[in-house]
């Protein structure tokens, strides 16, 4: 190793990590295995690690104050991933090493923990490694960028060190410069302003004033009355806990609202958040009983091939990782003959090139065939290059939700980012939305403005 990186950054590290000079801190990627490791509370975890002395102040920022008593076992994925990044961050060490920061957190919380990552690589000699998908939240994070391309399951390649910017750039177009290396056939591009107020179909559903409670003062979800159009796609955005997840169980009838009633006429095709399908059966089993158009090459282009579900074919679906299982389902979802396609969190699991995919999958569907789509999402990429127009909620997580009706895309991003108090400015080059630093001239004159996402 330190022959072939002799010369460069890395030999360097290398032999200090020999000497056993470097002290390397690992946020490991899944979270979910933490509770078979550790037995016992938050607390007990936390106050091995507090290294630094900032222990109180990671837990505050990471709004974990309230599961500290908790046992491991009974928290939430949002909830561990910001445990596990407290516990991380909390120790004093030279480098950190960070596999996957945003799952399961929402908007605010990955801005958070971007923060917090930054904030600690700023205070002294600490070097960080950090593994994203959420090419928004890298951008806004990182100060270089490697990319790693190949074949999955097969072979990887890092490359050397880019400028985040044109790192992105690079990616999104599906071309590395530097390596000469073409790593997808067609380009990812962003639409600069707004959908100009698109023609709208039909309405396919118009729904009134809708209530739900769970139980005598526990979380209460208002619905303001809407209409969804026939051959949009909605996007649906918020925080954790605001009551997504529950409007997406009205919507199908798994709950009946308290106050209120839906049209169930609706055919509706649902992906849950949290996929059940772990049955013992074989994936291209699964599938062919869902549709006639199994196997055709209508279904291989428009669904198997991008949702890369070639290899995993002969697989048992109880043997599924997360990321298989969220292809099978999103395109079990797809495959269905329905009204309503409603997807709850379909990024969740997958890497940026699967997100990519999945994201021009969903829409070259719905264009296709004039389908009506509702995605539940928290990556701000995927929202906008999917939605029509969005869906917004806001309140208070765990104890209020409100679902606004859905707006055009310009009125919604500004609704939803200046509760966040975030903007967006764009890239010269390719118009992507990019994260302003807070503060920044360009986040404060967009705030000024009231632009916080289709600013020119
Ligand atoms: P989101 O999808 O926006 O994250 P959910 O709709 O899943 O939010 O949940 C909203 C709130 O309702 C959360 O506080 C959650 O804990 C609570 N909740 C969800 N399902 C139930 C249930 N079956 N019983 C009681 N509370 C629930
Ligand atoms: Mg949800």
């Amino acid at each position: 190793m330190l022959d072939r990186y002799r010369g460069t950054e890395l030999q360097n590290y290398l032999e200090q990590l020999i000497d056993g000079e470097i002290e390397v801190a690992r946020k490991p990627q899944y979270v979910d295995q933490i509770p078979k490791q550790f037995d016992g509370k938050v607390r007990q975890l936390l106050e091995q690690t507090d290294e630094r002395g900032d222990l109180d102040y990671l837990v505050d920022e990471l709004s974990i104050r309230p599961v500290m008593d908790q046992a491991i076992d009974s928290i939430s994925g949002g909830e561990l991933q910001r445990v596990a990044l407290a516990a991380t961050l909390a120790r004093d060490v030279d480098f950190y090493f960070l596999d996957e920061i945003t799952p399961y957190l929402d908007i605010s919380q990955r801005m958070t923990a971007a923060q917090l990552i930054q904030e600690l690589s700023e205070d002294g000699d600490r070097s960080m490694l950090v593994v994203e998908h959420d090419l928004a939240i890298l951008d806004l994070l990182a100060d270089t960028l490697h990319i790693t391309y190949g074949e999955p399951g097969a072979y990887g390649v890092v490359t050397d060190p880019k400028s985040v910017r044109n790192g992105i750039n690079e990616y999104l177009s599906g071309y590395l410069d530097n390596e000469n290396m073409r790593i997808r056939p067609e380009a990812i591009t962003f639409e600069e302003h707004a959908p100009r107020a698109a023609t709208k179909g039909q309405p396919l559903v118009e729904y009134p004033d809708l209530q739900k409670s769970y139980g005598e003062g526990e979380f209460s979800l208002d619905v303001e009355a809407g209409t969804i159009y026939e051959s949009e796609v909605l996007g649906v955005v918020g925080p954790n806990g605001i009551g997504k997840s529950t409007l997406a169980k009205l919507f199908t009838g798994a709950l009946e609202p308290d106050e209120g009633e839906l049209d169930t006429q609706l055919d509706i095709a649902y992906k849950p958040q949290y996929i059940e399908i772990d049955q013992p059966m074989r994936v291209d089993a699964f599938l062919s009983s869902i549709t006639d158009q199994f196997g055709s090459s209508y279904w291989n282009t428009e669904i198997a091939q991008p949702l890369q579900l070639e290899r995993i074919m002969e697989q048992n679906l109880d043997d599924l990782s997360g990321g298989e299982r969220q292809r099978v389902a999103i395109a079990a979802c797809l495959s269905e003959d329905a009204d309503l396609y409603l997807l709850d969190e379909p990024s969740a699991h997958l890497d940026v090139e699967q997100r990519v995919q999945a994201t021009s999958a969903i829409r070259r569907y719905t264009e296709n065939h004039d389908a009506t789509a509702m995605v539940i999402d928290h990556d701000i990429y995927m929202i906008d290059l999917l939605s029509d127009r969005l869906m917004v909620f806001d309140g208070e997580p765990a104890d209020h939700g409100t679902a606004r009706p859905a707006q055009e895309m310009r009125a919604g991003m500004n609704d939803f980012l200046a509760d966040l108090d975030i903007t967006f400015r764009r890239d010269e080059r390719t118009g992507r939305p990019r994260i302003n630093k807070p503060g920044s001239q360009k986040d404060r004159e967009q705030k000024r403005d009231g632009e916080y996402y289709y600013a020119n």
